[in-house]
């Protein structure tokens, strides 16, 4: 799976849990700072209530100790001030009181210690103040405020105009005077009016349910957000011809299981469970039956999974299994069993179902990443089940195969050279290797095939039939066809500036490349790229590309040889009869395969064989080769039933370029 998608999957299957738990955190925390400075607000006018008392009280005592006027006005001008405040003398005597202050009792208050020496303070009020420790000042319980005014509230007709007080937090105020001896007390009143608690009420009020409303849209988008991710995951990962998963999901999940640090001791089986014959079947019956018995598969294998084991449907009538390993008997067993339940879906119809299996070692494997994690790739475990299957294919019959070693060698063959494929294209590893075509009669030179070697500084020299069906399976062959056609007609070009007298060079070309219908024209334009001259290449396709599309086929040979080209057909005889081909196509060769040549009965009905064909090809106006003839008879055989040319062991190898030049 490609890294950029995995990361996709996992942004989208990530728990969004976690966004919204911060989300929502960050509300309340919001929430409580925007408390705190209610509190703060409410800190503020309450202290700034006192610090107007108590400036008014300085205020008095400043009068009382600066004043020159008789005593009896001096009590009266303090008097109207409307504050209760007594004065005492050295000995305690109270010499001027207003007021009830009888009400204040120094010993049954708390008291603190202003700032200024010779000023305390007293409290015997039991709301609204705490000592503090440090005796600078005083601490203001807003607690006990808020109990008190909660508790007042039911006795107050609320109205933002009115400045009747809920509470009254009494202080006496005690300061020496500059004489030593006498005290002048008087009484501050903190009072927190209706006005006030319900500007912190309504303040608080609007606070909290805004908060609230941010709470509950972060609580609705987490969750929209949420479904949201479900149904686009219910659309990438679901199967929506069974109703389960895919095999995107399999590979995700999958890949997330195997690669875990912690399951880096446990091993696993992946395996390939196919139907066979499912297209029979849905002929036989129905599309919608056969898409029935889809579903009752995937049931079954869902039924019989554990905890932490995963099936997907890969496509078709194929399934995949990621399994819980122990041992190689008891994984045979338990799949054996899940067949033995698949074939039971249907009690008149005989089911054939073929599973492969790999077992996932990832310790032995994977690659350990600095993380403790496993580099390892379950898409290329699900190929190694599939090749292990592969091996059951030859029957219809139910079967169980286990991936063994020679697979498991030919499988990382595949994928190294799937990987190296580009860059051995591009540093030019690809060889080619001519092999002559002889005229049997005379001797002489009059062809040549152009074949690929891999000169891989890596593996050594690699022959053809060891790439050429894995660039067929994966595509790459078209490359390859191309770089080939390339190389031949540079070759011919430069032989023939050199002044050799050049013979008509045959390249093969894969029959995946007739699906581009522009074909002709490609290697047109490869081999006018090179300046060689059309006639010295020929196109071979093999026997069996005659049965892909015919028009299409036909269309292409047509335009070849209308641009000049001969045009071949390789390994005539080697499969299906393609008498017909010969009958509608305009072909200038005919390669009698190898097959023709090896271990002839001893009756000579080969030899029959291979002259009639000759014959045909002859009435038809067409060249004859013969390929793979290692014998002296053969040659003389051939040379008398009047084929033009042998391309075989007994004449030559395939030969690198500056072996093949001095035979030209
Ligand atoms: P092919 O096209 O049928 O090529 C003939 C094969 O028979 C060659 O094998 C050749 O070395 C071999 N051969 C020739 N004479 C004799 C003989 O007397 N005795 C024996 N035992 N073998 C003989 P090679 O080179 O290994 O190629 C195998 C196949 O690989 C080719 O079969 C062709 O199908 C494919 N191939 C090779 N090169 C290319 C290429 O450039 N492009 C494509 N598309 N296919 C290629
Ligand atoms: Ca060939
Ligand atoms: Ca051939």
């Amino acid at each position: 799976m490609k890294k950029s998608k995995e990361i996709n999957y996992r942004k989208l299957t990530r728990n969004n849990v976690w966004v919204g738990l911060v989300a929502l955190f960050a509300a309340v925390c919001i929430h409580v700072v925007l408390l705190l400075a209610t509190s703060i607000l409410l800190t503020y006018i309450v202290e700034s209530k006192i610090q107007s008392e108590i400036d008014s009280i300085h205020g008095m005592v400043a009068i009382y100790e600066n004043s020159v006027v008789p005593k009896e006005e001096l009590y009266a001008l303090l008097d109207k001030k409307g504050r209760e405040y007594f004065i005492t003398d050295g000995e305690g005597k109270v010499l001027h009181s207003k007021g009830q202050i009888e009400a204040f009792d120094s010993s049954n208050s708390i008291s603190w210690q202003s700032f200024n020496d010779n000023v305390t303070y007293y409290s015997n009020s039991n709301i609204g103040f705490i000592k503090s420790g440090v005796g600078d000042g005083m601490v203001i319980n807003l607690l006990d405020i808020f109990k008190e005014v909660r508790a007042k509230s039911a006795d107050v007709d609320f109205n933002l105009r009115s400045d009747e007080p809920m509470v009254t937090m009494p202080i006496w105020q005690d300061t020496l005077l500059s004489d030593g001896e006498t005290h002048f007390y008087a009484k501050a009143s903190v009072v927190i009016t209706v006005k006030d608690a319900l500007i912190w009420f309504v303040s608080y009020l609007v606070i909290t349910v805004l908060i609230a409303i941010v709470i509950l849209l972060l609580v609705i988008a987490a969750i929209v957000n949420h479904i949201r991710n479900r149904r686009t995951l219910a659309v990438l990962f679901g199967d929506p011809v069974t109703g389960g998963k895919n095999m995107n999901w399999f590979v995700y999940y999958g890949n997330r299981i195997i690669r875990k640090k912690k399951n880096r001791d446990r091993k696993y089986a992946v395996v390939s469970i196919e139907l066979v014959k499912y297209n029979l079947y849905c002929v036989c019956h129905s599309m919608s039956a056969g898409e029935e018995l889809l579903r009752n598969i995937n049931d079954c294998l869902t039924k019989n999974i554990l905890k932490k084991e995963l099936c997907a449907r890969v496509s078709s009538a194929e399934f995949v299994l990621l399994l819980k390993y122990t041992d190689e008997a008891r994984i045979q067993k338990r799949v054996s069993h899940i067949i033995s339940q698949l074939e039971a879906l249907s009690e008149e119809h005989k089911f054939g179902f073929q599973a492969g299996i790999t077992v996932v070692d990832p310790t032995k494997t994977g690659e350990v990443l600095k993380n403790g994690h496993i580099r390892m790739d379950i898409k290329k475990e699900f190929n190694y089940a599939k090749a292990a299957a592969g091996a059951l294919s030859v029957t219809d019959e139910s079967g169980v195969a286990l991936l063994d070693d020679k697979m498991i060698e030919e499988q990382r063959w595949i994928d190294t050279v799937c990987e190296k494929q580009q860059s051995a294209l591009d540093n030019e590893e690809f060889v080619v290797y001519y092999q002559p075509k002889y005229d049997p009669r005379t001797d002489k030179l009059t062809g040549a095939e152009a074949l690929i070697r891999w000169q891989s500084p890596e593996f050594g020299f690699v022959p053809p039939g060891r790439i050429i069906p894995i660039f067929e399976q994966n595509g790459f062959i078209t490359q390859i066809d191309h770089y080939m056609i390339r190389h031949v007609a540079r070759d011919q070009k430069k032989w023939l500036d050199e002044g050799k007298s050049c013979v008509p060079v045959s390249v093969n070309v894969s029959r995946a490349h007739f699906a581009e219908d522009d074909l002709a024209d490609q290697i047109c334009a490869l081999v006018d790229e090179e300046k060689a001259p059309h006639e010295l290449i020929e196109i071979e396709l093999t026997e069996s590309a005659f049965f892909d599309d015919k028009k299409a086929m036909l269309a292409a040979i047509a335009k070849l040889k209308n641009y000049g080209f001969a045009v071949s057909m390789d390994d005539f005889g080697s499969g299906y009869s393609s008498l017909n081909s010969l009958k509608d196509m305009p072909l200038d060769v005919l390669k009698l395969d190898a097959e023709f040549f090896r271990g002839d009965g001893g009756d000579g009905r080969a030899q029959i064989v291979v002259s009639e064909a000759i014959r045909l090809a002859k009435n038809l106006n067409m060249r004859t080769v013969a390929e793979g003839v290692e014998v002296k008879e053969q040659v003389d055989f051939l040379a008398k039933e009047g084929c033009d040319m042998i391309q075989g062991y007994y004449y030559a190898k395939p030969m690198p370029a500056d072996e093949f030049v001095t035979r030209i």
